[in-house]
């Protein structure tokens, strides 16, 4: 569900018309559906209602502040993987006890960083980490809560290159180690233990491989328990799927039956990490057409956005629907849709129907909010694109378009 739909040929977003938001703010361009978002995030939370959880928005997915601000007023925390996430996250208003962090890579300045500001969990992801941890806490005089990330050996059965919960990815702890680091984790002074974490993957559009990882996290809570060491929390991570084009995932309702059947008569407060499926269909990308070209081969449709404004067709061959401004039932035709980016990766659709367009034409690149802007880079020293949030009808851009200084800001020549 989303509020992009066509009136009279024109493509709004809630109550304003996609084209006045790209005359005043210029292309190419981020567009959220304010909405949407809250829709989402309501629906998903609220599918656990029966259940103590806490649903922290994976940042990585959408970081603009304006979202991290709105989720946080609907009662959510945040899924962290970086100094900076949890400085956005902070500055977004979201309290430190809503905040877990992720990741493999943390490094001591980071970790400072987290205990000081008394977030909720570290979802710790080796040996090493966890030592060094034990020791930064304890030189800022905390005490840092911990959540082992434990690999479960699950196929997400979704891209390789967003699967993260098979044994030959460099993400958690095998089982049988992770339980010995538990034993090694409850005599340390500066640790706190605080959960089991586990994270299988990203779009997701199966619920059997969340209950075949839920099952073995349950066995391993179970033989902690038999350890004497009781866990808090149980974080399932994210990684439900969306519709980019014909997928059909689970709905959130589904999902979250599953979880609580998996989850019967264990005593903890589930975690949530969901990041696409809260802002994936909630924004779009708006570019225009710059030009038209008819290779030897093929049809090309080049536009004014590129891999740098949204990386996922380059990066994991993803689709996105293109889908017309004006003229909601323009012809179609096979062609692709390229940036100006001086790469043969620089697509944003190949082999693709999409709206017959001439120099000029507007163009919405469909489910692009989640890994859209939050990927984007400088590449080419192109400007990074606006952000432009909608409400009813009224729109407001939640971050400038970047200019030329942006680009060579702290940049010295010796
Ligand atoms: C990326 C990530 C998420 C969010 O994944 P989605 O597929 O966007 O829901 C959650 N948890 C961790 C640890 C992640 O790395």
């Amino acid at each position: 569900m989303h509020h992009f739909d066509y009136r009279d040929g024109e493509l709004f977003c809630e109550d304003v018309p996609v084209r006045v938001i790209a005359e005043e703010v210029g292309t190419p361009f981020y567009l959220y559906s304010h909405a949407t978002l809250s829709h989402h995030f309501r629906v998903f939370d609220g599918a656990f209602a029966e259940i103590p959880h806490l649903t922290c928005f994976a940042v990585k997915a959408c970081s603009n502040l304006a979202v991290l601000h709105l989720f946080g007023s609907l009662g959510g925390g945040a899924d962290i993987v970086s100094g900076g996430e949890l400085f956005r996250a902070l500055k977004a208003g979201i309290p430190a006890e809503r905040i877990v962090y992720s990741g493999v890579g943390k490094t001591e300045a980071e970790m400072k960083y987290a205990v000081k500001s008394g977030i909720l969990s570290f979802n710790v992801e080796s040996e090493e980490e966890l030592l060094t941890l034990d020791r930064v806490a304890g030189e800022c005089g905390g005490r840092a809560p911990v959540s082992l990330r434990v690999n479960p050996d699950v196929d997400p059965r979704t891209h390789a290159y967003i699967s993260t919960g098979l044994a030959k990815n460099k993400f958690g702890i095998s089982t049988g180690p992770a339980l010995e680091l538990y034993r090694r984790a409850a005599e340390l002074a500066n640790i706190e233990i605080a959960g089991v974490s586990c994270h299988i993957g990203s779009q997701l559009t199966e619920i059997e491989p969340f209950v075949e990882a839920l099952g073995k996290l349950r066995i391993f809570i179970e033989s902690l328990a038999a350890d004497g060491i009781a866990v808090r929390y149980l974080d399932i991570g994210g990684g439900l799927g969306i519709r980019y084009g014909d997928e059909e995932p689970p709905p959130p309702a589904e999902y979250a039956a599953a979880v609580a059947a998996g989850l019967e008569g264990l005593d903890c407060t589930l975690i949530l990490e969901p990041g696409r499926v809260l802002t994936g269909n909630a924004g779009i990308l708006v570019t225009r057409v710059l030009y038209t070209k008819d290779g030897p081969e093929k049809k090309f449709i080049i536009v004014d956005a590129g891999m740098n404004d949204l990386a996922r067709p380059s990066l994991y061959d993803a689709f996105h629907a293109i889908d017309p401004v004006s003229g909601k039932d323009r012809p179609r035709v096979k062609a692709d849709v390229v940036g100006p980016i001086c790469e043969t990766g620089d697509f944003l659709a190949r082999d693709q129907m999409v709206p017959e367009s001439a120099g000029g034409d507007l163009l919405a690149v469909m489910s692009a909010g989640a890994y859209g802007f939050s990927m984007s880079s400088n590449y080419n020293s192109r400007p990074r694109a606006a952000e432009v949030m909608v409400e009813k009808d009224g729109f407001k851009v939640i971050r400038r378009r970047e200019t030329f200084a942006d680009l060579i800001r702290g940049e010295a020549v010796p």
